[in-house]
């Protein structure tokens, strides 16, 4: 009865009802998931390719549900972005970033960047710059050891945009374009924006070794950033070949499974510390 119009219709009206109750239910758990504080920061490094040091980690959130364990933020970050939460649990991302940060720091640590995604919305909210400034203070970090990406849908040409990056800019931040490549089609406001780095997306790194087109758009950001004084960092590196790839091309830094995924931060700071002694 697959193809019966009438069923399918049924179905559909169910399937759709389930899902809507799921993401309720879900919605109800992570508003309470943000009162109680079941979040928690993974870190994955990035390294230089030159060197292959540490030279910074990206914060990437993990929700600690107490029935279904680790949740990964693919399945809570677009309903957070949807119902607004994502301001919330945003606001509380980057002061633990910050603070964790510091802790390394203050414990003797060889200092790096911590690098915080923010979701447009975050972005977009009215005083993000203020927000930063507070919560550099309170954690005593200087700002350049926090670096802020946001994606090439926040780097749209608006008034907003503009204003805050320059704020941010001026404070001392670094600002990262996360995914590039994948969105937006004009590159003006690279030129535009106070942007330090790209980060070329995983979608084109993957398939380096196997497809000449992919090949030549991963040259190609890197010279055209270079060219505009950007630092670029390839995401999800996975093997040796890749690496090699982009250290002939003169990528700057690299991120990915290859020489670590994202972990715990009492791990981060046992690798800090035999990159020190090391
Ligand atoms: P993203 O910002 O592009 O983060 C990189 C994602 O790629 C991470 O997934 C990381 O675990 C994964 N990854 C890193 N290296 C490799 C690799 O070599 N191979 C493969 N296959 N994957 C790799 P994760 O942690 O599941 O995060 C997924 C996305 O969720 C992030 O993508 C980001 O868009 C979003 N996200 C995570 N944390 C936050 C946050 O605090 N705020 C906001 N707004 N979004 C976040
Ligand atoms: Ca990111
Ligand atoms: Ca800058
Ligand atoms: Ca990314």
């Amino acid at each position: 009865a697959k193809d019966s119009g009438r069923n399918c219709g049924l179905v559909y009206s169910d399937k759709w009802d389930n899902s809507a109750r799921e993401r309720l239910k879900l919605q109800h758990e992570l508003f309470r998931a943000i009162r109680n504080r079941e979040f928690v920061l993974h870190y994955q490094p990035q390294y230089r390719i030159n060197s292959g040091r540490m030279v910074g980690v990206e914060a990437l959130v993990r929700w600690e549900h107490p029935e279904r364990g680790l949740v990964q933020p693919k399945e809570f970050i677009p309903l957070a972005e949807d119902s607004g939460m994502i301001v919330q649990l945003g606001d509380w991302v980057l002061e633990e970033a910050c603070r964790q940060n510091k802790a390394w720091q203050d414990s003797g640590l060889p200092a790096i960047p911590v690098s915080v995604n923010l979701s447009l919305r975050q972005f977009m909210h009215q005083n993000l710059p203020g927000k930063v400034a507070a919560v550099l203070k309170g954690t005593g970090l200087p700002a350049r050891y926090l670096d802020l990406e946001i994606t090439e849908s926040v780097a749209m040409d608006t008034a907003d945009v503009s204003r805050h990056l320059s704020e941010l800019a001026r404070l001392g931040v670094g600002i990262s374009v996360d995914d590039f490549g994948t969105g937006y089609s004009s590159f003006l406001y690279l030129r535009k924006f106070p942007i330090d780095r790209l980060k070329i997306d995983r979608s084109f790194v993957r398939d380096i070794m196997h497809d000449p087109g992919n090949a030549e758009i991963v040259a190609a950001i890197i010279a055209m950033a270079h060219n505009l004084n950007l630092q670029v960092i390839a995401e999800g590196v996975e093997t040796e070949d890749q690496v090699r790839f982009l250290k002939r091309h003169r990528c700057d830094e690299m991120q990915g499974f290859f020489r670590s995924p994202p972990v715990p931060g009492d791990k981060i700071a046992e690798m800090l510390g035999k990159e020190a002694s090391g």
